[in-house]
């Protein structure tokens, strides 16, 4: 099952769209299914579930966190990350620039821009996200690689277009200012990424139609 919607999947996306599949909530075994049919992209979203994961799968994985980080957590999720897609606060950023300087590494990370009329705050303000690429030197650890941004929960398909617009907008003026590091669009879930194709997409995070209903 999981392995035949891979397929499905990969047939539809274009070359440089990256799938990301969320496996949050899903059992160790599910991650295996999919890495035997050669997925090896993951995304999860709770620092202890993802440490443990991280531990007990194959050393080839490449696992992004895309969840809401506490800064009490970091150590559970930085030493695996390949990349932390989801930087919601500038609180957020500064514990992860100062816990990188104190263990020696760089983190690749995508800035969450807030979306629509969401019920939940997460995510960083157009003016927030300007304010810190133009002071990336407070951040020597942190390598900013793009935008990562969730459409608002609805069926409406011009409120998702106008979400996924808000953000493409955006990235395209950044990565014009920004250098060539950044130059990664994280928008897409399972209702709507195709939609978020023809937004410039370079990666859709992609769970429920991969792995079914998760159980909460
Ligand atoms: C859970 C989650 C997804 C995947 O959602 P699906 O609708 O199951 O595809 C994508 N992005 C983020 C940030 C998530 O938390």
């Amino acid at each position: 099952m999981i392995a035949e919607n891979l397929s499905d999947i990969k047939q539809g996306l274009p070359s440089g769209v990256k799938l990301v599949a969320v496996s949050k909530f899903h059992l160790a075994s599910a991650i295996s299914e999919a890495y035997q049919a050669g997925q090896r992209v993951f995304g999860e979203s709770r620092p202890q579930e993802f440490a443990e994961k991280v531990k007990s799968l194959p050393g080839d994985i490449e696992w992004h966190f895309i969840g809401h980080l506490q800064t009490n957590k970091l150590k559970l999720v930085l030493p695996y990350a390949s990349l932390v897609q989801s930087m919601d606060s500038v609180r957020l950023l500064e514990a992860v620039e100062k816990w990188c300087a104190a263990n020696d590494k760089r983190i690749n990370c995508l800035l969450e821009l807030h979306l629509g009329a969401e019920e939940t705050k997460q995510g960083l303000s157009e003016e927030e996200i300007r304010d810190i690429l133009s002071h990336k030197d407070k951040y020597p650890h942190i390598v900013f690689r793009g935008l990562m941004g969730m459409a608002t929960n609805t069926d409406d398909e011009d409120i998702i277009r106008k979400d996924f617009a808000y953000i493409s907008n955006l990235m395209t003026e950044l990565e014009s200012v920004s250098g060539d590091d950044f130059n990664e669009l994280s928008i897409g879930m399972s209702g709507d990424y195709k939609i978020a194709i023809e937004y410039g997409a370079t990666m859709v995070r992609l769970g429920t139609i991969i792995f079914g209903e998760r159980n909460y």
